[in-house]
């Protein structure tokens, strides 16, 4: 019929708006380094910010000692302690728990949303063990690992630059993260050091280093997605503090707000920016991340309901709301592997109401979670040959047997596995024969652990 006609033209041109040939990714990872180059050469030179970690040294395992972190990356956060050993006993003992944040929270003020962390975390201190031994007289160190952009202006201080992934919260922008944490530390009376702020990707490449010498960069791809690498510190012009003793500075590239006339942008994504929080910003995230992908599926259902009737005379009510179909929603249709589809019928039924779906639709929504789900691996894994290229890493050298070693953490990569496959096939597909010398790494909750590290290479008691 005329309306199945039409379904199949609107999947067909979002097929081919979202193709992503070798060649294209190769536009989009030369960019990248382009922009990375742009970032690093000074302030407001690029939509890639780079920003300076300082962090010029990443963890050796001699960490010793009781240190809490705090994690807050988007939908939850943890609250972690680790016992470091040292050389032989690395992480002798760790615990953690995950708070979600209410919705609120995230849209109110700064002291509701620090009170909040600073009171759960409380309540986490006061669970420690006998094995837990702080020394007597020695205040309690944190390392705190925020995920949004933040200007460091030093290890353990920096000023919120925005907000990204749903939060919005005006009276913390520009003012000093840690400050505001240590003011909400002191009103619920917990006698605690933040001693670093750090980024998740910074903590994922801490904690990624620790267990493996050759991890040279981290990438997240969780609500939001960014990256972090190891650069040498006489390559960055922008900065003009002494060169640090190890030759080293990690930078955290946002590489969310990475853009480039090289996107397979389509008019989903240009009308899911218009009408996001932060319309214009972080372009790359919203094409590649868990808080966008099931958003963009939504938004293409309801231009096939709307325009081709996909679900009977009438748009169904639910599926006009924002955001309804969660990531995981779509990963779970598209990995459903019933000859009747079943999952995906149950879902549609379930989130957005629509019953009694045929095969052939159900096999149509599967196509639209691979479509976009593929397209968003296959950008993260140029943004990947990006850093790759940028190092000179990307083109295998004589007698160089240097593994590259790249953690990757995030809830998507961890619990998306078409997406995974996908990145990990299109990075073989770009690299070719250098595949052998790049390992991809899960690191399973680095982010906390590694932040916690930092903080114990910078505390006070060495
Ligand atoms: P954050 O990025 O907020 O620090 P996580 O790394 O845990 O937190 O990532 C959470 C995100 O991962 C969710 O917002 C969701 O988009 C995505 N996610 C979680 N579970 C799944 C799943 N089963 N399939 C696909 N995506 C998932
Ligand atoms: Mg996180």
């Amino acid at each position: 019929s005329g309306r199945w006609a039409k379904v199949i033209s609107i999947l067909k041109e979002l097929q081919e708006k979202c193709e992503t040939p070798t060649g294209k990714l190769c536009q989009v990872a030369d960019a990248m380094t382009v922009e990375m180059h742009a970032g690093l050469a000074s302030e407001g030179g690029s939509h890639l910010k780079m920003i300076i970690s300082y962090v010029d040294n990443l963890p050796t395992g001699d960490e010793k000692g009781l240190f809490y972190a705090l994690d807050l990356g988007g939908t939850n956060f943890r609250v972690l302690r680790v016992q470091l050993g040292g050389k032989e006993k690395h992480v002798i003992n760790q615990e953690f728990e995950e708070v979600s944040i209410p919705p609120h929270l995230m849209v109110g003020t700064s002291e509701a949303l620090f009170d909040f962390i600073a009171a759960a975390l409380a309540k986490f201190v006061a669970t420690e063990g006998e094995d837990d031994n702080l020394s007597p007289g020695k205040q309690r160190e944190l390392g705190f690992t925020f995920s949004f952009p933040v200007s460091q202006s030093s290890i353990a201080s920096g000023t919120l630059i925005k907000w990204t992934k749903g939060f919005s919260i005006e009276d913390v922008v520009g003012q000093d993260v840690v400050g505001e944490l240590s003011k909400s530390l002191e009103r619920v009376g917990l006698d605690m050091r933040v001693a670093a702020l750090v980024n998740d990707t910074i903590g994922t490449l801490a904690g990624g280093r620790y267990n493996h010498p050759d991890v040279i960069a981290a990438v997240i791809l969780g609500t939001g997605t960014n990256a972090a690498y190891v650069e040498r510190a006489h390559a960055i012009p922008k900065w003009h503090g002494l060169l640090p003793k190890s030759g080293e500075m990690v930078i955290n590239m946002e590489w969310g707000n990475f853009r480039s006339s090289h996107l397979p942008i389509t008019e989903y994504d240009q009308t899911l920016d218009v009408e996001s929080l932060n319309p214009g910003e972080q372009i790359f995230e919203k094409m590649i991340s868990g808080m966008y992908l099931g958003e963009i599926v939504r938004r293409v259902m309801c231009r096939m309901a709307e325009e081709a009737a996909l679900f009977g005379d009438t748009v169904p009510p639910k599926l006009k709301i924002p955001f309804v179909l969660r990531t995981p929603h779509m990963s779970a249709m598209h990995h459903d592997s019933s000859s009747d589809l079943k999952v995906v019928g149950s879902k549609l039924n379930d989130i957005l109401e629509i019953s009694n779906t045929s095969l052939k639709t159900r096999k149509v929504i599967v196509e639209l979670c691979d479509i976009v789900a593929t397209r968003g691996a296959r950008l993260a894994a140029a943004g990947i040959l990006g850093i790759l290229k940028k190092l000179g890493r990307e083109t295998v050298r004589e007698r160089e047997n240097q593994k590259s070693v790249i953690a990757l953490d995030g809830g998507l990569f961890e619990h998306y596995s078409k997406f995974r496959d996908s990145l990990e096939s299109t990075l073989n597909e770009l690299l070719g024969e250098v595949s052998e010398k790049i390992v991809i790494e899960h690191s399973n909750d680095g982010s906390g652990i590694g932040a916690a590290l930092l903080a114990a290479s910078h505390s006070h008691y060495l």
